[in-house]
C-alpha cells in the first residue's frame, strides 16, 4: 500500500524523523485557517498518490494566508497524472540550502536491501542515475545488521554528502532505516531531503510503501487505506475477509483455492465466447472452510454487483468436503432469502461429491443448477449470464 505524503510523514515524525510541522485539509477556506495558525510562509502541496507534484503546478509557496487560500483554490480539483487533487498538506515552508535524496528499498534482484543515496536531490532520481550515475550511491543493507549510526554515515558519505552534515544527516537517515524496519515498508523515500541554511536536515517531502503482508502485526496501518479510491464491493469483501477482486464481466465466480479460481475465471471466458462474449464478473477464493456464513458472504458480495447475471460456484472437495459446500450454499440461499436473486450453476467434485449432489437434489432450490464437469458449469454459466 502506497502512502499518502501526509502519511509517511506521520510515520516519520513516530520515529524522530525531522520535518516541517503542517495538516491536511480538504478545503482551501481551512488552508487558509492552518497557514494563520502556523503564522509563517507555508508550502501548498497536493496529496497524490504519483511523484512529480512540484512540476506539475502541485506544490506552491504561500508567503500569507491569502497566498495559502488562493493556491489552495487552484490546486484542489487539479488532474496531476491522472489523480485529481482532494486533499492538501499545508507545511510551514523551509529555507533550502541543499536538496539531497535517500531511500531504502527492496532489491528483489539482488535478494537484499538497498540504501540509495545521492547529493543531487530534488529532480526525479531516474534522471540522476540516468546521467550522473556516480552521484547516485546504491549500497547494500544486510537485513541483520540493519544500519547504525556509523553504517548510516557512510551511506550519506557515499552519495557525496558535504563533510559538515555527514553527523546530522546521519542520525536522520539511521531513523529512516528505523521507519522501514518497524513499520514494515518495502520502500521509504525522502526526496528532498533538505539542508537548511543553518545545517540543519530535513525531510521535505515523503514517500512510503507499506508491505500489506504485515498487516497482521501492523493495526495501525489500517487508518492509512484510501477508502474513498476502494472499489465498494472489495472493501465488503475486506470487511469479511474473503478474498476478492471485482472484473468486468457477467458471471459471478465463487471457487476454492486460489489456483481453481484462476482456471475458472479462464474456463468461463472461453465459454463465454460462445455466448455472446460474457465475461467473469470477479475472482472470489473462499478458501478452505466453505461454511454457510462464507458462502453468504461471498454469495453477498457477488450479487452486490449489478452487471452479474449468473453465479458459478465450482469447488473441489479436499479437507473441506463437498457435503460441507453443498450444506454451506443451501444454508446461504436460506440466509440470503430474496436478495439471491440470480441463477446459480454449482459443480461440486471431490471428497464426498456424491453426498454434496444429493444434499443439492433434495434441496432443489429453483435459483440453482448442478453441472457434472467445470467445463459443463462454466458453459451453463455463461449461457444463463448471456440471457
Ligand atoms: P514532488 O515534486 O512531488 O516530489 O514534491 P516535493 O514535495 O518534493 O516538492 C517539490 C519541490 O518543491 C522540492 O524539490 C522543493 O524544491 C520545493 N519545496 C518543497 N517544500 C519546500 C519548502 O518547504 N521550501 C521551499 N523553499 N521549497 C520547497
Ligand atoms: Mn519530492
Amino acid at each position: 500500500m502506497d502512502l499518502f505524503e501526509y502519511q509517511a510523514k506521520e510515520l516519520f515524525a513516530k520515529h524522530g524523523v525531522p520535518t516541517t510541522p503542517g495538516r491536511v485539509t480538504d478545503t482551501a477556506a481551512d488552508a487558509r485557517a492552518i497557514a494563520e495558525e502556523i503564522g509563517k510562509p507555508v508550502m501548498i502541496k497536493a496529496q497524490v498518490k504519483v511523484g512529480g507534484r512540484g512540476k506539475a503546478g502541485g506544490v506552491k509557496y504561500a508567503a500569507t494566508p491569502d497566498d495559502a487560500q488562493s493556491h489552495a483554490d487552484n490546486i484542489l480539483g487539479l488532474d496531476i497524472k491522472g489523480h485529481v487533487v482532494k486533499k492538501l498538506l499545508v507545511a510551514e515552508a523551509s529555507d533550502i540550502a541543499e536538496e539531497y535524496y535517500i531511500s531504502f528499498l527492496l532489491d528483489r534482484a539482488n535478494r537484499t536491501y538497498l540504501a540509495m543515496c545521492s547529493v543531487e536531490g530534488g529532480m526525479e532520481i531516474e534522471e540522476v542515475a540516468a546521467t550522473k550515475p556516480d552521484r547516485l550511491a546504491k549500497i547494500a543493507v544486510d537485513a541483520v545488521k540493519g544500519v547504525d549510526l556509523a553504517f548510516a554515515r557512510e551511506i550519506a558519505e557515499k552519495g557525496h554528502l558535504p563533510a559538515e552534515v555527514l553527523d546530522a544527516a546521519a542520525v536522520t537517515i539511521q531513523k529512516l532505516w528505523e521507519v522501514f524496519v518497524a513499520e514494515d515498508a518495502l520502500l521509504v523515500e525522502v526526496n528532498p531531503l533538505v539542508r537548511t541554511p543553518n545545517d540543519e536536515i530535513l525531510a521535505l517531502d515523503g514517500k512510503v510503501t507499506l508491505d500489506e503482508n504485515a498487516e497482521f502485526r501492523q493495526a495501525g496501518h489500517a487508518e492509512f487505506a484510501d477508502v474513498d479510491a476502494t472499489d465498494p464491493l472489495e472493501l465488503k469483501a475486506k470487511e469479511n475477509d474473503l478474498n476478492y477482486v471485482k472484473l468486468d464481466g457477467q458471471v459471478g465466480i465463487i471457487g476454492n483455492g486460489a489456483g481453481l479460481v484462476m482456471s475458472t475465471l479462464d474456463v468461463v471466458a472461453y465459454a463465454g465466447e460462445n455466448h455472446g462474449g460474457v465475461k467473469p464478473a470477479n475472482f472470489l477464493d473462499i478458501g478452505g472452510g466453505a461454511s454457510a456464513d462464507v458462502m453468504a458472504a461471498g454469495l453477498d458480495v457477488i450479487l452486490g454487483d449489478e452487471q452479474v447475471k449468473s453465479v458459478f460456484v465450482n469447488v473441489f472437495g479436499g479437507i473441506t468436503a463437498c457435503d460441507a459446500v453443498a450444506n454451506g450454499i443451501v444454508g446461504a440461499l436460506a440466509k440470503l432469502g430474496d436478495s439471491a436473486s440470480k441463477p446459480l450453476v454449482v459443480r461440486l467434485d471431490g471428497n464426498k461429491v456424491e453426498e454434496g449432489r444429493t444434499i443439492l437434489a433434495e434441496a432443489n432450490h429453483p435459483l440453482v443448477t448442478l453441472a457434472e464437469t467445470m467445463d459443463e458449469g462454466a458453459d451453463k454459466a455463461a449461457e444463463l449470464a448471456s440471457k
